[in-house]
């Protein structure tokens, strides 16, 4: 774009009362800079963004997910971009500048990450770490000052839970947890005809999604809380409470022989489970880092409806009994990032709070009490 042009309409959003205090006095003379530097040219295109009233993220973690699905949807999102980065790879760090023309100033790593609350360019932190490390950066990034999206599942425990939620409570600032899938067509009209009764009252439930493999921080229970129920499960969990539009009252559970008991030294293979739903409603679920499975399916009085596959990026596919589902695919993440932070502009709820996070983790966890004792272990 032509410079004079970007330098007229930012004039022009600052009639308007806009832009001053966001940008910060280092945001606006580096745009005015004349200056051919590669990084001021990198910070009048943030100060650009800005400009356009878009928030501010800083991703924390740049493994795959934020990689491969998180920073490209950033490309796409038309309320905030990608303004930062918080890595401790300075290799990565370089790239990803270089990539998606991130000034030195947004550029963080994990012991200088608290002097974020100095920088006015951010204003979400999105924690996307191996989740025995969700509840440390999310409160860090509270005390910042910075509203925040965390990863699923939220934490490993409900205490961590608490904590994250009271520590972004305390400064005022919004938490919402990374349920892309709220967002998604498909996955919302499995809620429309479950919670709306479309199809009569729902009767039972299945619930399946594994893959095939894993590696790296996903077989070490400290850092990953435990196996296939915390990376794929909980979408199964996920899937049944926003289809009933209900809460599990108990869990039975079921560890599945080890495979490959080499591997999974500390963490389950797979898992099946069940959920009791009030009304006699139970749902079937399954999990598996040894077996791909990718299913949400009602069937109530009236008729059946279902998602197979269910939770993926992309190529969800749906039916019922009367007949194909024809909803667009969408970019899940953009359009999950973007209502955070239309959420956060207009000052209204997320759809995906830290509570539901939390209950979610408090269900993952009686599912493995479930499984470890063999007995019914309610919800309260
Ligand atoms: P990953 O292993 O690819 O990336 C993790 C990142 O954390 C890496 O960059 C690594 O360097 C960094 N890290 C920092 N401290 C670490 C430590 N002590 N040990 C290991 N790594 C450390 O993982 P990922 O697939 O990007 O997953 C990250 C989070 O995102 C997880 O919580 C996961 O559940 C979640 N996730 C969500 C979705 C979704 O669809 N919503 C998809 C994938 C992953």
């Amino acid at each position: 774009m032509n410079n004079s042009y970007n330098r007229r309409r930012f004039l022009g959003k600052l009639t308007f009362g806009l832009g001053i205090t966001a940008l910060g006095t280092s945001g606006i003379s580096s745009l005015f800079a004349c200056s051919g530097s590669t990084n001021e040219k990198r910070t009048q295109q943030a100060g650009e963004q800005k400009a356009q009233d878009k928030l501010g993220i800083a991703l924390v973690g740049l493994g795959q997910y934020s990689e491969g699905e998180l920073a490209p949807a950033l490309q796409e999102t038309q309320h905030c971009y990608l303004a930062g980065i918080v890595t401790g790879t300075p290799d990565k760090a370089d790239k990803w500048k270089k990539k998606y023309n991130i000034p030195d100033k947004n550029i963080y790593n994990y012991q200088n990450f608290d002097t974020i609350k100095d920088n006015p360019d951010i204003d979400v932190v999105y924690v996307v770490l191996p989740n025995a490390l969700h509840a440390e950066y999310t409160i860090r990034a509270a005390k910042a000052g910075k509203h925040v999206i965390c990863e699923k599942p939220m934490a490993i425990t409900v205490e961590e839970c608490d904590r994250m939620i009271a520590a972004c409570k305390e400064v005022g600032k919004m938490l919402s947890i990374g349920y892309r899938l709220h967002f998604e067509p498909h996955n919302k009209e499995m809620m429309r005809l479950g919670q709306e009764k479309v199809f009569g009252a729902i009767k039972k439930l299945r619930a399946d999604n594994g893959t095939g493999s894993t590696e790296g921080w996903r077989l070490d229970k400290e850092l990953a809380g435990g196996g296939p129920l915390m990376e794929v499960g909980i979408y199964c969990v996920q899937g049944v409470r926003y289809t009933t539009g209900m809460e599990p009252i108990a869990v039975r559970a079921k560890e599945m022989p080890k495979t490959k008991p080499e591997l999974f030294k500390e963490v389950e293979e797979a898992l099946s489970w069940q959920m009791e739903f009030p009304g006699n409603i139970i749902a079937e679920c399954k999990t598996s880092y040894s077996e791909d499975m990718n299913l949400l399916r009602a069937d109530a009085e009236k008729g059946w409806f279902e998602l197979s596959p269910a939770y993926p990026y992309s190529g969800i596919k749906g039916e019922t009994s009367k007949g194909k589902m024809e909803f667009e695919q969408v970019n899940q993440q953009a359009r999950q990032m973007d209502d955070f932070a239309k959420a956060v502009k207009e000052n209204r709820a997320t759809p995906v709070p830290g509570e539901m996070g939390r209950q979610d983790v408090k269900i993952l966890q009686a599912i493995y009490q479930a499984m470890r004792t063999g007995q019914r272990v309610e919800i309260s």
